[in-house]
């Protein structure tokens, strides 16, 4: 019998912050993670080396600066530094040419020859209202916040949601720079979820930026279970929940977890129409991730690219749609699109006695077994030959690798659930209140509810939001480091 208000079962970002406003709403917070460690998407580990640390899902951290759960909780205030690169990302293309999102517009639109108008056309309506934009597309899809932005981001929504969106463009910078950030939905591509994903992204490069934390992801995780058990709560790790009943006698139960894993967890006591429902969920494509230890800077041919915070590696726009729809459709093959971060171009501290950590991961189709180390070093060979020259020690992990390490991650699906234009809306069930299940006092609050996948905290907010409405009557307390503030959502 739980002697606590609030369970809280998973440590990923959505968990914490689930836990960090049930926890600040003043109730008795416990939160269990399976893992050795909290953090889930945010862990980092010493694979090779006891020196550098090497982020084991998340790096680069767009969201946690500009989403409404992160802006008012204030990593910044609490100790933990941003830091934000000139140049957002990098995206190669063949003949040692680069396009480059710098952090400034202007320098970009500089950089794309007739394309900079058309670029600039693109973002300044959209950086005008960055943050309603991000309100919009990181709420429950439902009461949404920020609609003085859908004009702008519909009509480019529409637009580059299909093959006409490059065609707006003449040269092959910049359609390769939104397909690079399009094709974080690991999907078909061109689609409307990948251009309302890509336009986001894209626009919080000139904004807020793509910052690292200083020392790695697991300093996010770090502080928002100081601030979890500054108000109280509990952090129990190496504890796997396998039935709800192992948490009976706490009002509100918040599951971090695969919507899959829950008929397992209820032992029967699902309705069998929830049930069905959550039998149609639909998992995507996987990730396959190396990480090396290298004894230096990446040889990129284009030396520009080693400014870049993150380097998208997957050719024209044209080869990303081609590659990223192939992948969606479970075939494999081909040079799959990888995303390359050298976290020590961002914070020089983590690179310690001539090694630095390379992460990098590639999308494989769902369930991937393939060792994903040959296809991720030969994509970053095609543009900084001789960078295999420079690996101390290597691992991979294949998709099937990522499900065991992460139980959220089924088949290696990182966005917990397939990003296409049902499961944007109705994730995880078709439900008005996507977070509530029809068990008493108990919700989901992962990735694979709205808004979905990121490190934004903004599934666990906004599930927290429903239980505290619903089981105690109360409102959103407010997330600041000194207590201060208005509610986030
Ligand atoms: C390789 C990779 C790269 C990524 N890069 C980025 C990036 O750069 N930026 C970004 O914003 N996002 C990135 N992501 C995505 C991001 O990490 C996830 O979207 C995010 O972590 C989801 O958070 P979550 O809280 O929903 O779940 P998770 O972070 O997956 O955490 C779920 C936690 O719940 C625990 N759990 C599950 N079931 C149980 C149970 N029954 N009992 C107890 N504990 C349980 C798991 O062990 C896990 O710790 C990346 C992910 C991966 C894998």
């Amino acid at each position: 019998m739980s002697t606590v208000d609030a369970a809280v079962v998973g440590s990923g970002p959505n968990g914490l912050a689930a836990a960090v406003t049930l926890a600040r709403a003043g109730l008795r917070v416990a939160v269990y993670e399976a893992a050795d460690t909290i953090g889930g998407g945010l862990r980092g580990a010493a694979l090779f080396d006891s020196e550098v640390v090497h982020d084991i899902c998340a790096a680069v951290h767009p969201l946690a600066v500009a989403s409404p759960f992160f802006r008012e909780f204030d990593l910044a205030g609490r100790g933990v530094r941003m830091l934000r690169p000139d140049v957002s990302y990098a995206h190669p293309l063949d003949g040692d040419r680069v396009a480059l999102a710098h952090h400034d517009l202007d320098a970009t639109c500089a950089g794309l020859g007739p394309d900079g108008p058309r670029w600039r056309r693109l973002m300044e309506p959209l950086l005008t209202h960055s943050e309603a934009m991000v309100d919009l597309l990181l709420s429950d899809l439902r009461s949404p916040r920020g609609l003085r932005a859908a004009p702008a981001v519909l009509s480019r929504v529409l637009l580059h949601g299909t093959r006409l969106g490059s065609r707006t463009f003449r040269g092959e910078a910049a359609p390769a720079l939104l397909a690079g950030a399009a094709a974080h939905v690991v999907g078909p591509l061109p689609s409307l979820p990948g251009a309302g994903v890509g336009l986001l992204l894209a626009q919080l490069a000139h904004g807020p930026g793509w910052p690292l934390p200083r020392g790695g992801s697991p300093r996010i995780a770090e502080a928002m279970a100081d601030d979890i058990r500054a108000h109280g709560g509990e952090l129990h790790t190496g504890r796997k929940i396998t039935d709800l009943r192992e948490l009976a006698g706490a009002r509100a139960v918040l599951l971090d977890i695969a919507p899959t894993a829950l008929p397992g967890l209820a032992g029967g006591a699902l309705p069998p129409g929830y049930t069905r429902w959550l039998s149609r969920y639909r998992y995507g494509p996987a990730a396959g991730k190396a990480d090396f230890l290298v004894s230096g800077p990446i040889p990129w041919s284009a030396p520009e690219t080693g400014r870049a915070g993150t380097v998208h590696l997957g050719g024209t726009a044209a080869e990303v749609f081609r590659q990223e729809t192939a992948n969606a459709l479970g075939r494999e093959g081909g040079s799959p699109f990888v995303l390359v971060v050298d976290p020590a171009v961002t914070d020089p501290g983590r690179e310690v006695a001539g090694r630095r950590p390379v992460w990098a991961y590639a999308h494989l189709p769902h369930g991937s077994a393939c060792d994903p180390l040959p296809v991720i070093r030969a994509a970053i060979e095609r543009y900084a030959p001789g960078f295999t020259d420079s690996i101390v020690a290597q691992r991979g992990l294949s998709g099937r690798d990522y499900a065991a390490y992460n139980p959220n991650y089924v088949g290696g699906d990182i966005a917990t659930g397939a990003i296409d234009l049902r499961q944007t809306v109705f994730r995880p069930v078709p439900r008005w209140d996507p977070y509530r299940t029809p068990l008493p006092g108990v919700y989901l609050c992962s990735a694979a509810t709205p808004p979905g996948p990121g490190v934004h905290g903004m599934c666990g907010l906004l599930a927290a939001r429903s239980a505290l409405r619903r089981e105690f009557g109360w409102p959103l307390p407010a997330l600041g480091p000194v207590g201060a503030g208005t509610p986030a959502a």
